[in-house]
């Protein structure tokens, strides 16, 4: 099959291949669209089964990505490097320099962040050959307090369209992973009196998270069989498909976890069953809001730079933006996943048209 022709191939605007023998580095970089700013978007190390997977991960993420960013008003575009490999076996010093060296060659275009497999750590030995680069200790580097918050009032405000309550007081959540987005989620969820019910396949991870917010356990095959008001995925993508969505007794699906739906025509399946999907990409978005203001410092040098404070304070407009979506779904009588796609696309649009070159007779008057 043809680059051109892959079935996640969305006009990305660049996608190249690295290797470097010396340290085994096998990694792909798409930027899927520069039209609001420089791309950004997390490097994520994964023992794929074949390049092909690995290709469809960058397509699909980087899309993800301009996605996401435009919804929550910045001024960048989506990006995404996936590096072949086993983090915990191949993750190297000498591979994380050939990939810093990688995105150096990329000239700003965009910039590299930590992601499923690579870690702050990971992102200071990047920063050694690479200007481009946010996420590092002490700067941007844990995104999941912001993420969190930012899927906790994204689903609040998903459970008031639907339900038709502010209060979340006894709202059944059952919420997939309790890793650190999961974490996070669950303690807001707690405080505003929510009843919680917590799958992981590590034992250890879902028993702590549940001794601290009063959950219950439930078995990881079972999570999507549990009666509740609310199923937040927080671990895997793809978990939204034609096996769970029949089996989901749930009104809402409101979670963290990127790429939930298995397929685009997975939202019109949970639509049919009278079930509101938030976007992931709108409610993910406080890890990207997160890291913005340390990445604008690398273009302007007199930028404050990263700032929790600011950054949390930013994630609140992920409500706003949710109930403006569920807002266009209502009135054009579209899925909420469909009526986000339409509201990047006319973001898009307008910054195409402003960035386009004045024709010679109005730039002449
Ligand atoms: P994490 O690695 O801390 O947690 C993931 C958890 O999921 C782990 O505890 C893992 O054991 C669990 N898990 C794996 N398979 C599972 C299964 N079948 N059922 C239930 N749990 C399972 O990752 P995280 O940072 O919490 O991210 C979670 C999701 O949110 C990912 O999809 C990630 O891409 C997305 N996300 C994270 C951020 C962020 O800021 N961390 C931002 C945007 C999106």
């Amino acid at each position: 099959m043809s680059y051109f022709d892959h079935p996640d191939f969305d006009d990305h605007e660049h996608v190249s291949y690295f290797a470097d023998p010396d340290s085994g580095l096998r990694a792909i970089i798409a930027i899927h669209n520069t039209v609001l700013g420089p791309a950004g978007g997390g490097c994520r190390m994964w023992d794929y089964a074949s390049d092909e997977e690995a290709l469809r991960d960058a397509l699909r993420l980087s899309r993800a990505m301009t996605y996401k960013i435009a919804l929550a008003g910045l001024p960048g575009g989506g990006g995404k490097t996936v590096i072949i490999g086993d983090a915990t076996r191949d993750k190297s010093e000498s591979l994380l320099l050939a990939i810093g060296r990688a995105v150096q060659r990329l000239g700003g275009r965009y910039i590299i962040a930590e992601d499923v497999g690579t870690t702050p750590e990971d992102m200071e030995t990047i920063a050694r050959e690479t200007d481009f680069v946010v996420g590092r200790p002490g700067e941007s580097g844990d995104t999941s307090p912001a993420t969190g918050y930012g899927v906790y009032l994204g689903l609040r405000t998903a459970v008031a369209r639907k339900l038709g309550t502010d209060a979340l007081e006894g709202i059944r959540v059952a919420v997939q992973g309790a890793g650190n987005v999961a974490t996070y989620l669950c303690q807001h969820l707690h405080e505003a009196g929510a009843r919680l019910a917590i799958a992981d396949p590590n034992e250890a991870a879902a028993g702590e998270l549940a001794e601290k917010v009063g959950a219950t356990i439930v078995s990881p095959e079972r999570i999507y069989d549990e009666e509740c008001d609310v199923f937040s995925p927080c671990a895997l993508g793809a978990v939204l498909n034609d096996e769970t969505i029949p089996r989901l007794r749930c009104s809402v699906v409101a979670g963290g976890a990127n790429n939930q739906l298995a397929e685009d025509r997975h939202a019109e399946a949970l639509a049919a069953r009278g079930i509101l999907y938030a976007p992931d990409y709108v409610l993910n978005a406080g890890g990207i809001i997160n890291a913005y203001r340390e990445a604008i410092r690398l273009s302007q040098a007199d930028s404050p730079g990263y700032d929790e404070s600011w950054a949390l304070e930013q994630v609140e407009r992920i409500a706003a933006t949710l109930d403006e979506i569920l807002d266009i779904a209502d009135r054009e009588s579209i899925t909420p996943d469909r009526a986000a796609a339409r509201k990047v696309e006319t973001i898009l649009e307008e910054a195409r048209s402003r960035a386009k070159p004045q024709s010679a007779t109005s730039a002449r008057a």
